[in-house]
């Protein structure tokens, strides 16, 4: 029986073997193991790689944001608009700000921000919007802009999923205030531990968050501003150096298998494929699918040998950690229906066209037997 397993991150580390050990070499030879000149080289390569003037790298995608919404001066009482759908961190890092997480519901085809809900959650105590580029594709950024800019609003873009993603031709992260990026092993973009960046073209957010992630020091030991040790290390900067010339590729490379996998499961009537809106670029972070059967066929998929993922299966306003904020049930019916239904199949570059191949039949073969017992699917 095939194996394919939901996520294959060793066999792109012995694609990279060679170069990763020798750029690890001159990490150890430098011992510039916090922030030093392999974060700076990558900073420049990424913030290059985005459009943006500058890029900072930080500990983590959490700290990029909780970072970001500092360095706009969020704080108690105020108020920052994101999605239910999204990975805890978004709420995680607006309430360790000390603000309130106030949500709005995505819209059906792409899984992001509906801006059509956007105006009607702003309040006298909003200051910010967090848009998701959720599993890669783009969101409807120019409403979602220009709703921002009539209130005077920030945008800050969760582009955590999205490295590389383009929406008219701009790269996710580029066209708010701020970009913030996840560096997690396992994302489009992924170092050999914890790793995030921001990205910016405001050289007030660059300073701060420069500053912020390095104890608030304009010069060592001495504190200008309250900051905190956000720093990345050297190790990670300099894999991420080594992979980001190979992310363009990856990415196509995952939009390939994506294009076979919505070719053969479209003609499935219980399968919603994801789309692609014609202004994006998605990439494909993760491919979900749609079911009503999807609990059934998780199971199925995983007896043939075949791994997949829930992403997320409870939307953040359903939460425990949330439950002070008395959100129920049908607050926000279209993130709820999806946690319930969506299924990520195995999805990285490195896939074969078999295991493509062999995913897709098997689903297949899946409803095919379902029919056979329920005669009418
Ligand atoms: C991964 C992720 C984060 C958090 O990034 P970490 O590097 O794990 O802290 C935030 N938001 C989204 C949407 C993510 O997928």
């Amino acid at each position: 029986m095939m194996k394919v397993p939901y996520l294959d991150l060793k066999s792109q580390y012995l694609s990279l073997q060679s170069d990763i050990h020798e750029e690890l070499n001159k990490v150890m030879e430098s011992s510039e193991f916090a922030g030093g000149s392999f974060v700076a080289r990558f900073e420049k390569e990424f913030a290059a790689f985005c459009d943006c003037r500058h890029a900072i790298g930080v500990g983590s995608g959490t700290e990029a944001l909780w970072f970001s919404l500092l360095a706009l001066g969020i704080g108690p009482g105020d108020e920052v608009i994101t999605v239910p759908n999204t990975f805890i961190a978004t709420a995680e890092a607006i309430s360790f700000c000390g603000a309130k997480p106030v949500f709005v519901d995505i819209e059906e085809k792409t899984y992001g921000m509906d801006p059509a809900l956007l105006e009607k959650a702003i309040t006298n105590k909003t200051k910010a919007v967090i848009p998701v580029h959720i599993f890669g594709h783009p969101v409807h950024m120019d409403p979602i802009l220009s709703i921002a800019k009539a209130h005077g609003l920030s945008v800050i873009e969760d582009a955590c999923q999205a490295h590389g993603a383009l929406y008219k031709g701009k790269r996710a992260g580029s066209m708010g205030a701020a970009g913030c990026f996840s560096f997690y092993p396992g994302k489009n973009l992924g170092a050999y531990g914890e790793a995030g960046a921001v990205v910016t073209n405001d050289p007030k957010i660059n300073a701060m968050i420069r500053s912020m992630r390095d104890h608030g020091q304009s010069k060592k030991y001495y504190h200008d501003v309250l900051g905190w040790n956000g720093r990345m290390d050297g190790f990670q900067g300099a894999i991420l150096s080594v992979k980001l010339k190979h992310l363009p590729r990856w990415n196509d490379q995952r939009r390939r298998h994506a294009h076979r996998y919505t070719q053969g499961l479209s003609s499935l009537k219980n399968v919603i494929v994801p789309i692609e809106n014609k202004e994006a670029q998605h990439v494909y972070h993760i491919y979900a699918i749609r079911t009503k059967d999807r609990d059934t066929l998780m199971q199925y998929l995983q007896e043939k040998g075949i791994h997949c993922g829930i992403h997320y299966p409870i939307p953040i306003h359903l939460q425990k950690v949330y439950s002070h904020a008395n959100h129920t049930q049908g607050s926000f019916p279209i993130s709820e229906t999806c946690a319930t239904e969506f299924l990520s199949l195995p999805m990285y570059p490195e896939l074969t066209e078999e295991q493509v191949s062999y995913v897709i039949d098997t689903i297949n073969d899946f409803y095919r037997k379902k029919k056979g017992i329920q005669g009418d699917l």
